[in-house]
This record gives C-alpha cells, sequence and structure tokens, in this order.
C-alpha cells in the first residue's frame, strides 16, 4: 500500500511533469552550486604537478625517505661516491621526474635532489647553486608568462623544500643555520630531523625543542602551517594541533618490507626490534606525509605562487624600471614588458587624428559662415551638410573665404 504522503508527492511530480514547469525546489537553483564540481572534473583531467626538493649532507636518508614517501624508486641510476670523491664534488642540481597515478588523479612529481651539498671540508657558500636554481626557476615563470603562450606554462618552480637535519648533533649547525637563511624567502623549507630511530623520545623531545629555539634565535623563516579555520571539526582541530607541535618532524625512512606481529610493515630491522616506518609511536613519517600529500600540498604550492614568487617578480619589476629611469633602457635578461614609449606608428596615428579634428573644426566655422549668407538661403539641407567635403584642405583656408 502506499503511504498518503508519498502518494501525494508522485501526485505532484506527476502534475509538474505533464506541465513541462520546472518544480518548487528548481525554481530557486540557479546552479552556481556546481562550480566546485566543474573545478575538480578540470583539474583532475589537467593533473597536478609538484616540485620538492631535497637538501642535506650525504648519507642523512634522504633518497630512502623520498622512495618512503612516494613508494617508487627515484633513485634507479644514482652512482655514490667514496669518501674521497665526495670531498672534491661540487653542490649538483639533480632532478628526477615521475609521474604517479592514484584513483584516476595524476600527479607529475619532480624530485630535486642537491648532491655534494655540505659534504666539503669548507662549506662556505655551498647553498650559492641551490639558491641559483631556485632564482632560473622563477626566471623561467616571469619569462614564460610576460610571453605570448601562457596556456601552456610548465611549472617548474620548487615548492618545497625538505631540510635534513643531523641527529647526532646538539641542534643546528652553522652551516644549517646559512642554508636555511639563504633560502627561506625563496621557498617553503621544512626541517627534518633525519634518521630519528638513533636517538631515544627523550632525545628527540629535546632536540626538536633545541632547533625550535635556534630557528627562532636566527630570525629562520620555515614553512608555516596555515591556520585552521574555525568552522573545521574537532578531529582536524586535534590533529591540526600536534602536526604543528610535532614539527620539526622526526623522520625514519626504509625501503625494506620486513615482518612484524604478522603484517609486512616497511620498517627497519634491528636485533633488538623492528622499527616502523609507519607507526607514529615510532616516528614522525606519517604526519610529514600527511602534511605534503594530503593535507599542505596545495598550500605549499599557493605560497610558493603568491609569496616567493610575488617577491621574486616584484624585486625583477623594480630592477627593471630602476634601470630604465636611469638610463631610459633596458638591458635585462628579463623578456621586455610593454613599455610606456610611443611606437612611430603609434604617434603617426595621433597626428592622423589631430588632423582629423582640426579639419572638422575649420569645416564647421566655414559652415557657420556660410549658412549666414544670403547665397544659401533656402538652399536645400543636404547641400548644405555636404559642403565640409569638398571644403579644401586646412592650410589653404582663410578667414573668411567663400
Ligand atoms: P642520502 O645520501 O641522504 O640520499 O642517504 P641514503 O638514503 O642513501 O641513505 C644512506 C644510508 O642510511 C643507507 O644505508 C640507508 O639504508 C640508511 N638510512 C636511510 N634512512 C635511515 C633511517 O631513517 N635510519 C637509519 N638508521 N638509517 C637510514
Amino acid at each position: 500500500m502506499v503511504p498518503e504522503k508519498t502518494r501525494a508527492a508522485q501526485d505532484e511530480t506527476s502534475e509538474e511533469q505533464r506541465s513541462g514547469k520546472p518544480p518548487d525546489h528548481e525554481k530557486q537553483y540557479v546552479g552556481f552550486a556546481t562550480l566546485p564540481n566543474q573545478v575538480h572534473r578540470k583539474s583532475v583531467k589537467k593533473g597536478f604537478d609538484f616540485t620538492l626538493m631535497v637538501a642535506g649532507e650525504s648519507g642523512l636518508g634522504k633518497s630512502t625517505l623520498v622512495n618512503s614517501l612516494f613508494l617508487t624508486d627515484l633513485y634507479k641510476d644514482r652512482k655514490l661516491l667514496n669518501a674521497e670523491e665526495r670531498i672534491n664534488q661540487t653542490v649538483e642540481i639533480i632532478k628526477h621526474t615521475v609521474d604517479i597515478e592514484e584513483k584516476g588523479v595524476k600527479l607529475k612529481l619532480t624530485i630535486v635532489d642537491t648532491p655534494g651539498f655540505g659534504d666539503a671540508v669548507n662549506n662556505t657558500e655551498c647553498w650559492k647553486p641551490i639558491t641559483d636554481y631556485i632564482d632560473q626557476q622563477f626566471e623561467q615563470y616571469f619569462r614564460d608568462e610576460s610571453g605570448l603562450n601562457r596556456k601552456n606554462i610548465q611549472d617548474n618552480r620548487v615548492h618545497c623544500c625538505l631540510y635534513f637535519i643531523s641527529p647526532f648533533g646538539h641542534g643546528l649547525r652553522p652551516v644549517d643555520v646559512e642554508f636555511m637563511k639563504a633560502l627561506h624567502e625563496k621557498v617553503n623549507i621544512v626541517p627534518l630531523i633525519a634518521k630519528a630511530d638513533c636517538l631515544i623520545p627523550s632525545e628527540i623531545r629535546k632536540l626538536k625543542e633545541r632547533i625550535r629555539e635556534e630557528i627562532d634565535k636566527f630570525g629562520i623563516k620555515v614553512y608555516q602551517f596555515p591556520e585552521c579555520d574555525s568552522d573545521e571539526d574537532e578531529e582536524f582541530k586535534q590533529q591540526d594541533r600536534e602536526l604543528k607541535e610535532s614539527a620539526p618532524f622526526a623522520v625514519i625512512g626504509s625501503n625494506t618490507v620486513v615482518e612484524a606481529k604478522g603484517q609486512r610493515v616497511r620498517g627497519r630491522l634491528y636485533p633488538w626490534g623492528i622499527v616502523e616506518v609507519e607507526n607514529q609511536a615510532h616516528c614522525d613519517f606519517v604526519k610529514l606525509r600527511n602534511m605534503l600529500i594530503r593535507t599542505h600540498m596545495h598550500d605549499l604550492k599557493d605560497v610558493t605562487c603568491d609569496v616567493h614568487y610575488e617577491n621574486y617578480r616584484a624585486q625583477c619589476i623594480q630592477q627593471m624600471t630602476s634601470k630604465l629611469t636611469q638610463d631610459n633602457r633596458i638591458e635585462s635578461p628579463i623578456p621586455i614588458l610593454p613599455l610606456p614609449t610611443p611606437d612611430t606608428e603609434t604617434e603617426k596615428l595621433i597626428k592622423m587624428k589631430d588632423e582629423e579634428v582640426s579639419t572638422i573644426c575649420a569645416c564647421a566655422s566655414w559652415m557657420l559662415e556660410l549658412e549666414s549668407r544670403e547665397s544659401l538661403q533656402g538652399c536645400p539641407i543636404e547641400v548644405v551638410l555636404r559642403l565640409p567635403l569638398l571644403c579644401p584642405p586646412v592650410g589653404s583656408w582663410g578667414g573668411g573665404q567663400g
């Protein structure tokens, strides 16, 4: 048996279908509520890109961690150098790119590795090739943005830099401070305590505190997690609080799967037990992965674009304009944007328009004079109106000529 209410609703629907009119609730619905779906579909189709830089001295577990984060082998062709070779090696920049797909969403991931950083005996300015690389990417983007084909710009700007701090020191080393200070206005720096399994929990707590204090003391601006929205649910707020309290993350990496309590997990097997990479009681790997991939990837890209790139762009424009005013010409390597100096074509056009305006003014005064003459009285209006077209060029006009 159909309940009374349902039957009434069915009657109403069929009545609306018969009349071809939209139902009442549809009358108030314009349709812009589907905009997020449209954006979602478009961005999924286009795919995403993300560029991550890793820096820190050799052997701190950078490649192992990157492989553990994205579950790919990004360092297949890596050639490991011996101690002697490492002393002579200069800082290199090596890019590895992989296309990964998860549930139909494509991500073009670029890892920028910096082998050789911090390995030399004298590490003065060893961050220079890294800052140069970041600037080159900004410059390329600025060129592309000011060029003609802006639709297919490839974004190679570095969105985040994971900086590995040694677990064996008592805080930041001078090279760590120098590196972060040289880069903090160009890229989002996320400091990490590497190989956290080498320390016991109380040592990790102390080292984290020390690093936080030193970051403050030296005025280093590391990536700041955005404020959580007040309308977020309590669970999310709690996660956000924990995330902020855990920084700098103490991480462990491993490329091997071991068996722990009957389960196969990514971890490191020691004579005394197993350290599980994804166990939150053992390290902050999961927090880092969630932050980097699940919750803050978009914010990292936004900050890169809105803060770091904008700073670079503003500096470039400032340099260009000050150069312009200095010697009235531009010698910048940056492609020149439309300049305020008028070209000869524009000048010609302005001159022609000026002449036209003065012709019209002269014609108007000639017409007024003709109109006032008796000879034109009673003349058809079209003849009077066509007279300016027959009038002589401006230069030959004389006052009172007819
Ligand atoms: P990279 O030179 O910084 O890229 O360092 P690698 O990823 O090549 O790691 C150097 C060595 O450290 C390798 O033997 C790794 O197995 C080891 N390793 C990597 N991550 C960890 C970790 O979290 N803890 C410990 N104890 N060893 C690690």
